[in-house]
C-alpha cells in the first residue's frame, strides 16, 4: 500500500539521468484481514523513474546513492488507517467488556431491590438453564416459582421465556442466595 508519494525536482535518475523524473514512493506492507489492514510490519521507499522505468528501493542503494535520494523522503510513519483493523478489534473488545460490566452491575441492582414479579435467568446446578419467577418478597428471602422447563444453552431460554409452565408450588430462596449465585455468574439476567 502507497502511503506517501513525492516528486522532488532537483534530482537525476541514478540509471538514465533524466530529471524530473524521479518519483519516490512509501510503500507499507502489512497484514490485513478481509482487506482491513491490521497493521504494518515493512515500510519501505521505491525509487522510481517514469522515463526509464526503472525501480530501487533506497534499501538496496549503495551508500552514496543512498544518501543522495534520502533527503527527498517524506517521512511519513504509517498512518493510523494502517492499524485500522487493530483499532476496531480493540474497539469492540473494550465495548463488550463495558456492556457485560453493565449488565452485571445491572442486575446487582434488581437484586438487591428484588421485587415481586422480577423474572431470573439462572444456570442450574447441573449446567442447564432455565428461569424462575419472584411471586413473593420477604425480608431475606424471596418466594420464586420454578419454570419446568430447561434449556441446555443460554440462548435456549428464549424458547421456554413464552411457556410459563411454571411449577405451582412456591419455594423460598434467601436473597444472600440470590446474590450468591449472582457472584459465580449463574445469574444471566432480571427483567420483568
Ligand atoms: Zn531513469
Amino acid at each position: 500500500m502507497k502511503f506517501s508519494s513525492n516528486r522532488p525536482n532537483e534530482i537525476d535518475c541514478y540509471h538514465c539521468g533524466a530529471k524530473n523524473q524521479i518519483i519516490i514512493n512509501g510503500i507499507v506492507k502489512g497484514i490485513s484481514l478481509f482487506f482491513l489492514p491490521l497493521f504494518p510490519y515493512k515500510i519501505r521507499q521505491e525509487v522510481n523513474c517514469t522515463n526509464c522505468n526503472s525501480s530501487l528501493c533506497l534499501d538496496e542503494m549503495d551508500k552514496p546513492l543512498r544518501k543522495k535520494y534520502k533527503k527527498y523522503v517524506t517521512k511519513h510513519i504509517p498512518q493510523f488507517w494502517h492499524f485500522g483493523g487493530l483499532l476496531i478489534f480493540v474497539i469492540i473488545i473494550i465495548m463488550s467488556f463495558i456492556s457485560s460490566y453493565q449488565t452485571s452491575k445491572k442486575i446487582t441492582e434488581r437484586l438487591t431491590k428484588i421485587e415481586k414479579g422480577r423474572v431470573i435467568e439462572y444456570e442450574t446446578n447441573s449446567k442447564m438453564f432455565s428461569i424462575l419467577k419472584v411471586v413473593n418478597v420477604q425480608k431475606d428471602s424471596v418466594g420464586i416459582l420454578l419454570n419446568k422447563v430447561e434449556a441446555d444453552s443460554k440462548y435456549g431460554i428464549s424458547k421456554i421465556k413464552y411457556a410459563e409452565s411454571y411449577s405451582n408450588d412456591t419455594i423460598y430462596w434467601s436473597k444472600k442466595e440470590l446474590l450468591e449465585m449472582h457472584r459465580s455468574k449463574k445469574i444471566i439476567d432480571v427483567y420483568w
